[in-house]
Protein backbone atom coordinates (compact mmCIF):
# COMPACT_ATOMS: atom_id res chain seq x y z
CA UNK A 1 0.00 0.00 0.00
CA UNK A 2 1.41 3.42 -0.95
CA UNK A 3 0.92 6.28 1.49
CA UNK A 4 1.05 9.97 0.63
CA UNK A 5 2.82 10.91 3.87
CA UNK A 6 6.48 9.86 3.95
CA UNK A 7 8.92 10.35 6.78
CA UNK A 8 12.72 10.15 6.98
CA UNK A 9 14.74 8.04 9.34
CA UNK A 10 16.59 4.81 9.92
CA UNK A 11 14.79 2.46 12.29
CA UNK A 12 15.81 -0.80 13.95
CA UNK A 13 12.89 -3.14 14.58
CA UNK A 14 14.16 -5.60 17.19
CA UNK A 15 12.47 -8.99 16.73
CA UNK A 16 11.05 -10.60 13.57
CA UNK A 17 8.17 -12.23 15.44
CA UNK A 18 4.57 -11.59 14.45
CA UNK A 19 4.39 -8.04 15.79
CA UNK A 20 7.87 -6.96 14.63
CA UNK A 21 7.06 -8.12 11.09
CA UNK A 22 3.80 -6.17 10.91
CA UNK A 23 5.45 -3.07 12.39
CA UNK A 24 8.27 -3.28 9.81
CA UNK A 25 5.79 -3.33 6.91
CA UNK A 26 3.85 -0.38 8.31
CA UNK A 27 7.01 1.67 8.98
CA UNK A 28 8.39 0.92 5.51
CA UNK A 29 5.11 2.15 3.95
CA UNK A 30 5.78 5.47 5.66
CA UNK A 31 9.18 5.77 4.00
CA UNK A 32 11.42 4.75 6.89
CA UNK A 33 14.55 2.80 6.14
CA UNK A 34 13.84 -0.38 8.18
CA UNK A 35 16.37 -2.92 9.49
CA UNK A 36 14.90 -5.90 11.33
CA UNK A 37 17.33 -7.54 13.75
CA UNK A 38 16.33 -11.03 14.86
CA UNK A 39 18.27 -13.38 17.07
CA UNK A 40 16.89 -16.62 15.64
CA UNK A 41 17.76 -18.18 12.32
CA UNK A 42 15.39 -17.62 9.43
CA UNK A 43 12.45 -19.94 10.31
CA UNK A 44 11.87 -20.53 6.58
CA UNK A 45 15.19 -22.39 6.22
CA UNK A 46 14.51 -26.10 6.00
CA UNK A 47 17.50 -27.04 8.13
CA UNK A 48 16.88 -24.48 10.87
CA UNK A 49 17.62 -25.85 14.32
CA UNK A 50 15.87 -22.91 15.86
CA UNK A 51 12.18 -23.75 15.77
CA UNK A 52 9.89 -21.59 17.85
CA UNK A 53 8.49 -24.17 20.25
CA UNK A 54 5.52 -22.15 21.43
CA UNK A 55 1.99 -23.10 20.40
CA UNK A 56 1.75 -24.04 16.75
CA UNK A 57 -1.56 -22.31 16.27
CA UNK A 58 -3.18 -19.15 17.56
CA UNK A 59 -6.59 -17.56 17.60
CA UNK A 60 -6.75 -14.43 15.48
CA UNK A 61 -9.80 -12.23 16.03
CA UNK A 62 -11.34 -9.03 14.66
CA UNK A 63 -8.82 -6.87 16.55
CA UNK A 64 -5.83 -8.48 14.83
CA UNK A 65 -7.49 -8.79 11.42
CA UNK A 66 -8.47 -5.12 11.48
CA UNK A 67 -4.83 -4.16 12.14
CA UNK A 68 -3.62 -6.38 9.29
CA UNK A 69 -6.18 -4.73 6.98
CA UNK A 70 -4.95 -1.32 8.10
CA UNK A 71 -1.50 -2.24 6.78
CA UNK A 72 -2.98 -3.68 3.58
CA UNK A 73 -6.07 -5.54 2.37
CA UNK A 74 -4.04 -7.64 0.00
CA UNK A 75 -1.53 -8.47 2.72
CA UNK A 76 -4.39 -9.52 5.00
CA UNK A 77 -5.90 -11.86 2.39
CA UNK A 78 -2.51 -13.40 1.65
CA UNK A 79 -1.34 -14.12 5.18
CA UNK A 80 -4.70 -15.34 6.46
CA UNK A 81 -5.27 -17.75 3.56
CA UNK A 82 -5.47 -20.91 5.66
CA UNK A 83 -7.17 -19.66 8.80
CA UNK A 84 -10.00 -21.77 10.22
CA UNK A 85 -13.11 -19.99 11.56
CA UNK A 86 -14.24 -21.11 15.04
CA UNK A 87 -17.82 -20.05 15.70
CA UNK A 88 -18.03 -21.17 19.33
CA UNK A 89 -16.61 -23.09 22.25
CA UNK A 90 -17.37 -26.81 22.19
CA UNK A 91 -17.49 -27.97 25.78
CA UNK A 92 -16.65 -31.64 26.44
CA UNK A 93 -17.87 -33.05 29.75
CA UNK A 94 -16.32 -36.01 31.52
CA UNK A 95 -18.86 -38.42 30.00
CA UNK A 96 -18.00 -37.31 26.48
CA UNK A 97 -21.14 -35.22 25.99
CA UNK A 98 -20.54 -32.08 23.91
CA UNK A 99 -22.28 -28.73 24.05
CA UNK A 100 -21.54 -25.81 21.77
CA UNK A 101 -21.56 -22.28 23.21
CA UNK A 102 -21.66 -19.89 20.26
CA UNK A 103 -19.54 -16.73 20.39
CA UNK A 104 -22.42 -14.69 18.98
CA UNK A 105 -25.80 -14.91 17.32
CA UNK A 106 -24.76 -13.18 14.08
CA UNK A 107 -22.10 -15.67 12.96
CA UNK A 108 -19.32 -13.93 14.90
CA UNK A 109 -16.22 -16.07 15.10
CA UNK A 110 -12.57 -16.15 15.94
CA UNK A 111 -10.07 -18.02 13.76
CA UNK A 112 -7.35 -20.58 14.22
CA UNK A 113 -4.14 -19.99 12.27
CA UNK A 114 -0.70 -21.58 12.19
CA UNK A 115 1.75 -19.42 14.13
CA UNK A 116 4.75 -20.55 12.10
CA UNK A 117 2.84 -20.21 8.80
CA UNK A 118 1.73 -16.67 9.64
CA UNK A 119 5.25 -15.66 10.70
CA UNK A 120 6.82 -17.11 7.53
CA UNK A 121 4.16 -15.48 5.30
CA UNK A 122 4.82 -12.11 6.94
CA UNK A 123 8.59 -12.58 6.47
CA UNK A 124 7.96 -13.25 2.75
CA UNK A 125 6.12 -9.93 2.60
CA UNK A 126 9.11 -8.18 4.22
CA UNK A 127 11.45 -9.70 1.64
CA UNK A 128 9.43 -8.07 -1.14
CA UNK A 129 9.88 -4.52 0.22
CA UNK A 130 12.97 -2.63 -0.95
CA UNK A 131 13.40 -0.45 2.16
CA UNK A 132 13.39 -3.41 4.59
CA UNK A 133 16.52 -5.42 5.45
CA UNK A 134 16.32 -8.48 7.70
CA UNK A 135 19.37 -9.54 9.71
CA UNK A 136 18.85 -12.98 11.27
CA UNK A 137 21.17 -14.32 13.97
CA UNK A 138 21.59 -10.77 15.27
CA UNK A 139 20.91 -10.93 18.98
CA UNK A 140 20.71 -7.43 20.42
CA UNK A 141 22.75 -7.12 23.61
CA UNK A 142 23.11 -3.40 24.26
CA UNK A 143 21.99 0.00 22.99
CA UNK A 144 24.03 3.20 23.40
CA UNK A 145 21.42 5.92 23.53
CA UNK A 146 22.21 9.30 22.01
CA UNK A 147 20.27 12.51 21.35
CA UNK A 148 19.76 11.66 17.70
CA UNK A 149 21.65 8.39 17.01
CA UNK A 150 21.17 5.01 18.73
CA UNK A 151 23.94 2.42 18.44
CA UNK A 152 22.82 -1.23 18.64
CA UNK A 153 25.32 -3.92 19.67
CA UNK A 154 24.95 -7.63 18.96
CA UNK A 155 26.49 -10.92 20.07
CA UNK A 156 29.06 -12.97 18.14
CA UNK A 157 31.15 -10.01 17.02
CA UNK A 158 28.48 -8.74 14.66
CA UNK A 159 29.18 -5.13 13.64
CA UNK A 160 27.29 -2.50 15.67
CA UNK A 161 24.62 -0.60 13.71
CA UNK A 162 23.44 3.00 14.10
CA UNK A 163 19.81 4.10 13.84
CA UNK A 164 17.67 7.17 14.40
CA UNK A 165 15.24 5.17 16.50
CA UNK A 166 14.47 1.69 17.80
CA UNK A 167 11.17 -0.22 17.91
CA UNK A 168 11.39 -2.98 20.52
CA UNK A 169 9.27 -5.97 19.42
CA UNK A 170 11.50 -8.59 21.01
CA UNK A 171 8.96 -10.38 23.18
CA UNK A 172 8.38 -10.79 26.88
CA UNK A 173 12.09 -10.97 27.86
CA UNK A 174 12.82 -7.88 25.75
CA UNK A 175 16.41 -6.62 25.66
CA UNK A 176 15.23 -3.37 24.06
CA UNK A 177 13.06 -2.83 27.15
CA UNK A 178 15.88 -3.53 29.61
CA UNK A 179 18.15 -1.16 27.68
CA UNK A 180 15.47 1.55 27.76
CA UNK A 181 15.12 1.05 31.51
CA UNK A 182 18.72 2.20 31.91
CA UNK A 183 17.80 5.55 30.43
CA UNK A 184 14.28 6.01 31.74
CA UNK A 185 12.26 5.84 34.96
CA UNK A 186 10.11 3.02 33.61
CA UNK A 187 7.72 1.24 35.96
CA UNK A 188 7.83 -2.45 35.29
CA UNK A 189 5.91 -5.44 36.62
CA UNK A 190 6.47 -9.11 35.77
CA UNK A 191 4.42 -11.87 37.34
CA UNK A 192 4.36 -15.60 36.70
CA UNK A 193 1.00 -17.22 37.27
CA UNK A 194 0.86 -20.70 38.78
CA UNK A 195 0.01 -22.40 35.53
CA UNK A 196 2.05 -24.59 33.21
CA UNK A 197 1.15 -25.40 29.63
CA UNK A 198 2.02 -28.48 27.58
CA UNK A 199 1.36 -28.78 23.86
CA UNK A 200 -0.06 -32.05 22.59
CA UNK A 201 -1.27 -33.26 19.22
CA UNK A 202 -4.48 -34.72 17.85
CA UNK A 203 -3.82 -36.19 14.39
CA UNK A 204 -6.18 -35.99 11.40
CA UNK A 205 -8.25 -38.96 10.25
CA UNK A 206 -6.48 -41.29 7.83
CA UNK A 207 -8.28 -39.64 4.90
CA UNK A 208 -7.15 -36.20 6.12
CA UNK A 209 -10.52 -35.27 7.65
CA UNK A 210 -11.21 -33.84 11.10
CA UNK A 211 -12.11 -36.17 13.98
CA UNK A 212 -14.09 -33.43 15.82
CA UNK A 213 -16.03 -30.35 14.73
CA UNK A 214 -13.51 -28.23 12.82
CA UNK A 215 -15.28 -24.93 13.39
CA UNK A 216 -15.11 -24.76 17.18
CA UNK A 217 -12.53 -24.16 19.87
CA UNK A 218 -12.77 -27.34 21.96
CA UNK A 219 -12.53 -27.17 25.74
CA UNK A 220 -12.42 -29.91 28.37
CA UNK A 221 -12.91 -27.74 31.50
CA UNK A 222 -12.05 -29.52 34.74
CA UNK A 223 -11.84 -26.75 37.34
CA UNK A 224 -8.17 -26.31 38.29
CA UNK A 225 -6.95 -27.72 34.97
CA UNK A 226 -8.20 -27.96 31.39
CA UNK A 227 -7.45 -29.13 27.90
CA UNK A 228 -8.17 -27.04 24.80
CA UNK A 229 -7.88 -27.85 21.08
CA UNK A 230 -7.72 -25.57 18.03
CA UNK A 231 -8.10 -26.91 14.47
CA UNK A 232 -5.33 -26.80 11.87
CA UNK A 233 -5.95 -26.65 8.12
CA UNK A 234 -4.43 -30.15 7.64
CA UNK A 235 -7.14 -31.87 9.71
CA UNK A 236 -5.13 -32.04 12.94
CA UNK A 237 -5.72 -30.13 16.19
CA UNK A 238 -3.17 -28.46 18.41
CA UNK A 239 -4.11 -29.46 21.94
CA UNK A 240 -2.89 -27.57 24.99
CA UNK A 241 -3.07 -28.74 28.60
CA UNK A 242 -3.07 -26.09 31.36
CA UNK A 243 -2.63 -26.90 35.07
CA UNK A 244 -0.85 -25.71 38.22
CA UNK A 245 2.86 -26.57 38.24
CA UNK A 246 2.61 -28.84 41.29
CA UNK A 247 0.06 -31.03 39.52
CA UNK A 248 2.20 -31.37 36.38
CA UNK A 249 5.36 -32.01 38.43
CA UNK A 250 3.72 -34.85 40.33
CA UNK A 251 2.15 -36.43 37.24
CA UNK A 252 5.22 -36.59 35.01
CA UNK A 253 7.11 -38.75 37.53
CA UNK A 254 5.25 -41.87 36.43
CA UNK A 255 3.89 -42.79 33.01
CA UNK A 256 1.21 -44.99 34.56
CA UNK A 257 -0.02 -42.12 36.74
CA UNK A 258 -0.05 -39.80 33.73
CA UNK A 259 -2.08 -42.36 31.77
CA UNK A 260 -4.55 -42.84 34.64
CA UNK A 261 -4.98 -39.09 34.95
CA UNK A 262 -5.53 -38.52 31.22
CA UNK A 263 -7.90 -41.46 30.88
CA UNK A 264 -9.94 -40.48 33.95
CA UNK A 265 -10.31 -36.82 33.06
CA UNK A 266 -10.33 -36.76 29.26
CA UNK A 267 -11.59 -40.19 28.08
CA UNK A 268 -13.14 -38.96 24.81
CA UNK A 269 -10.03 -36.95 23.91
CA UNK A 270 -7.76 -39.93 24.67
CA UNK A 271 -9.85 -42.14 22.34
CA UNK A 272 -8.97 -39.73 19.54
CA UNK A 273 -5.41 -38.80 20.51
CA UNK A 274 -4.12 -42.20 21.66
CA UNK A 275 -3.49 -42.66 25.38
CA UNK A 276 0.02 -44.10 25.18
CA UNK A 277 1.49 -41.58 22.74
CA UNK A 278 -0.22 -38.67 24.51
CA UNK A 279 1.22 -39.78 27.87
CA UNK A 280 4.70 -39.81 26.26
CA UNK A 281 4.16 -36.33 24.83
CA UNK A 282 2.79 -35.13 28.16
CA UNK A 283 5.94 -36.29 29.95
CA UNK A 284 8.52 -35.28 27.34
CA UNK A 285 7.18 -32.11 25.69
CA UNK A 286 8.43 -28.72 26.95
CA UNK A 287 6.59 -27.31 29.96
CA UNK A 288 5.83 -23.62 29.32
CA UNK A 289 5.48 -20.95 31.99
CA UNK A 290 2.89 -18.17 31.67
CA UNK A 291 3.61 -14.64 32.69
CA UNK A 292 2.23 -11.13 32.60
CA UNK A 293 4.33 -8.05 31.91
CA UNK A 294 3.23 -4.46 32.34
CA UNK A 295 5.37 -1.37 31.96
CA UNK A 296 5.01 2.41 31.70
CA UNK A 297 6.00 4.49 29.80
CA UNK A 298 6.47 2.57 26.55
CA UNK A 299 8.81 5.11 24.98
CA UNK A 300 11.81 7.38 25.40
CA UNK A 301 10.39 10.88 25.36
CA UNK A 302 12.70 12.21 22.61
CA UNK A 303 11.25 9.73 20.10
CA UNK A 304 14.32 7.47 20.01
CA UNK A 305 12.59 4.25 21.16
CA UNK A 306 9.24 2.59 21.70
CA UNK A 307 8.05 -0.85 22.82
CA UNK A 308 5.23 -2.84 21.20
CA UNK A 309 3.79 -6.36 21.41
CA UNK A 310 4.82 -8.74 24.19
CA UNK A 311 7.86 -6.56 24.94
CA UNK A 312 5.39 -4.00 26.29
CA UNK A 313 2.52 -6.14 27.56
CA UNK A 314 2.93 -9.88 27.70
CA UNK A 315 -0.35 -11.47 28.81
CA UNK A 316 -1.58 -14.96 29.63
CA UNK A 317 -3.15 -16.69 26.60
CA UNK A 318 -6.68 -17.32 27.94
CA UNK A 319 -8.27 -14.44 26.10
CA UNK A 320 -6.39 -15.21 22.86
CA UNK A 321 -5.39 -11.57 22.53
CA UNK A 322 -1.60 -11.29 22.94
CA UNK A 323 -0.78 -11.19 19.23
CA UNK A 324 -4.07 -9.50 18.36
CA UNK A 325 -3.28 -6.72 20.76
CA UNK A 326 0.31 -6.46 19.47
CA UNK A 327 -1.05 -6.05 15.93
CA UNK A 328 -3.37 -3.34 17.23
CA UNK A 329 -0.34 -1.59 18.81
CA UNK A 330 1.06 -1.24 15.28
CA UNK A 331 -2.16 0.31 13.97
CA UNK A 332 -2.49 2.76 16.88
CA UNK A 333 1.15 3.79 16.64
CA UNK A 334 0.97 4.39 12.88
CA UNK A 335 -2.22 6.44 13.26
CA UNK A 336 -0.42 8.66 15.75
CA UNK A 337 2.67 9.02 13.55
CA UNK A 338 0.37 10.08 10.70
CA UNK A 339 -1.63 12.42 12.93
CA UNK A 340 1.58 14.19 14.06
CA UNK A 341 3.18 14.03 10.59
CA UNK A 342 6.11 11.89 11.62
CA UNK A 343 7.00 13.87 14.77
CA UNK A 344 8.14 10.82 16.73
CA UNK A 345 8.55 12.51 20.04
CA UNK A 346 4.95 13.79 20.07
CA UNK A 347 3.51 10.60 18.56
CA UNK A 348 5.35 8.23 20.94
CA UNK A 349 4.39 10.30 24.01
CA UNK A 350 0.77 10.34 22.82
CA UNK A 351 0.94 6.54 22.38
CA UNK A 352 1.99 6.01 25.99
CA UNK A 353 -0.59 8.50 27.24
CA UNK A 354 -3.51 6.93 25.38
CA UNK A 355 -2.66 3.23 25.10
CA UNK A 356 -1.84 2.20 28.67
CA UNK A 357 -5.38 2.00 30.04
CA UNK A 358 -6.49 -0.37 27.27
CA UNK A 359 -3.43 -2.59 27.68
CA UNK A 360 -3.89 -2.91 31.43
CA UNK A 361 -7.58 -3.75 30.89
CA UNK A 362 -6.90 -6.51 28.35
CA UNK A 363 -4.15 -7.99 30.52
CA UNK A 364 -6.66 -8.21 33.38
CA UNK A 365 -9.37 -9.71 31.17
CA UNK A 366 -6.91 -12.36 29.96
CA UNK A 367 -6.16 -13.45 33.54
CA UNK A 368 -9.82 -13.55 34.49
CA UNK A 369 -10.73 -15.64 31.46
CA UNK A 370 -8.82 -18.65 32.82
CA UNK A 371 -11.55 -19.08 35.41
CA UNK A 372 -14.22 -18.65 32.72
CA UNK A 373 -12.66 -21.28 30.45
CA UNK A 374 -11.74 -23.84 33.07
CA UNK A 375 -14.73 -23.50 35.42
CA UNK A 376 -17.55 -21.11 34.51
CA UNK A 377 -18.29 -22.66 31.09
CA UNK A 378 -19.09 -25.87 32.99
CA UNK A 379 -21.64 -24.21 35.22
CA UNK A 380 -23.26 -22.52 32.20
CA UNK A 381 -23.62 -25.93 30.63
CA UNK A 382 -24.82 -27.68 33.76
CA UNK A 383 -27.46 -24.99 34.16
CA UNK A 384 -28.60 -25.68 30.62
CA UNK A 385 -28.85 -29.41 31.38
CA UNK A 386 -30.60 -28.70 34.66
CA UNK A 387 -33.20 -26.64 32.81
CA UNK A 388 -33.67 -29.39 30.22
CA UNK A 389 -34.03 -31.99 33.03
CA UNK A 390 -36.54 -29.81 34.81
CA UNK A 391 -38.83 -29.47 31.79
P1 LIG B 1 7.38 -12.81 20.07
O1 LIG B 1 6.45 -13.68 19.31
O2 LIG B 1 7.92 -13.30 21.36
O3 LIG B 1 8.57 -12.43 19.09
C1 LIG B 1 9.72 -11.76 19.57
C2 LIG B 1 10.85 -11.98 18.59
O4 LIG B 1 12.00 -11.26 19.08
C3 LIG B 1 11.29 -13.44 18.49
O5 LIG B 1 11.39 -13.78 17.13
C4 LIG B 1 12.62 -13.49 19.19
O6 LIG B 1 13.49 -14.45 18.65
C5 LIG B 1 13.15 -12.08 18.97
N1 LIG B 1 14.11 -11.64 19.99
C6 LIG B 1 14.04 -11.82 21.33
N2 LIG B 1 15.10 -11.27 21.93
C7 LIG B 1 15.86 -10.72 20.96
C8 LIG B 1 17.10 -10.01 20.95
N3 LIG B 1 17.78 -9.76 22.07
N4 LIG B 1 17.60 -9.59 19.76
C9 LIG B 1 16.91 -9.83 18.60
N5 LIG B 1 15.76 -10.50 18.55
C10 LIG B 1 15.23 -10.95 19.71
N6 LIG B 1 -2.05 -14.55 21.18
C11 LIG B 1 -3.18 -14.40 20.44
O7 LIG B 1 -3.45 -13.30 19.95
N7 LIG B 1 -4.02 -15.45 20.22
C12 LIG B 1 -3.79 -16.70 20.75
O8 LIG B 1 -4.57 -17.62 20.55
C13 LIG B 1 -2.61 -16.89 21.54
N8 LIG B 1 -2.32 -18.09 22.06
C14 LIG B 1 -1.19 -18.25 22.82
C15 LIG B 1 -0.93 -19.50 23.40
C16 LIG B 1 0.17 -19.68 24.19
C17 LIG B 1 0.40 -21.02 24.84
C18 LIG B 1 1.08 -18.59 24.42
C19 LIG B 1 2.27 -18.74 25.28
C20 LIG B 1 0.82 -17.34 23.85
C21 LIG B 1 -0.32 -17.15 23.04
N9 LIG B 1 -0.61 -15.91 22.46
C22 LIG B 1 -1.75 -15.76 21.73
C23 LIG B 1 0.27 -14.77 22.66
C24 LIG B 1 1.18 -14.55 21.44
O9 LIG B 1 1.95 -15.72 21.24
C25 LIG B 1 2.10 -13.38 21.69
O10 LIG B 1 1.38 -12.28 22.17
C26 LIG B 1 2.79 -12.97 20.38
O11 LIG B 1 3.57 -14.03 19.89
C27 LIG B 1 3.68 -11.76 20.63
O12 LIG B 1 4.36 -11.46 19.47
P2 LIG B 1 5.66 -10.56 19.53
O13 LIG B 1 6.11 -10.43 18.12
O14 LIG B 1 5.40 -9.34 20.34
O15 LIG B 1 6.71 -11.40 20.40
Amino acid sequence: MELSQKYDGKVAVVGAGLVGCLASLALAQRGYDVTVVEYRQDPRLEDTTDRNLRSINLAISARGIDALRFVGNELCEKVLHDMMPMKGRMIHDIDGRQKELLYGIANEHINSISRAGLNCDLLDELDAVSNIDICFEHKLTRIEWGDSKQVCHFVQNKEPMTFDFVVGADGCFSTARSQMQRNLRMNYKQEYIDCCYIELYLPPRKDGGFVMAKDDLHIWPRGKFMLIALPNADGSFTVTFFAPWSQVDSLVKSKQETKNFLQTNFPDAMDLMGLDSTADEFINNPKGPLMCVECLPYNLSNGSAILIGDAAHSMVPFYGQGMNCGFEDVKVLMQLLDKYRGDRSVAFNAYTATRHEDLVAINKLARENYKVMSESVTSVWFNVYKRIDET
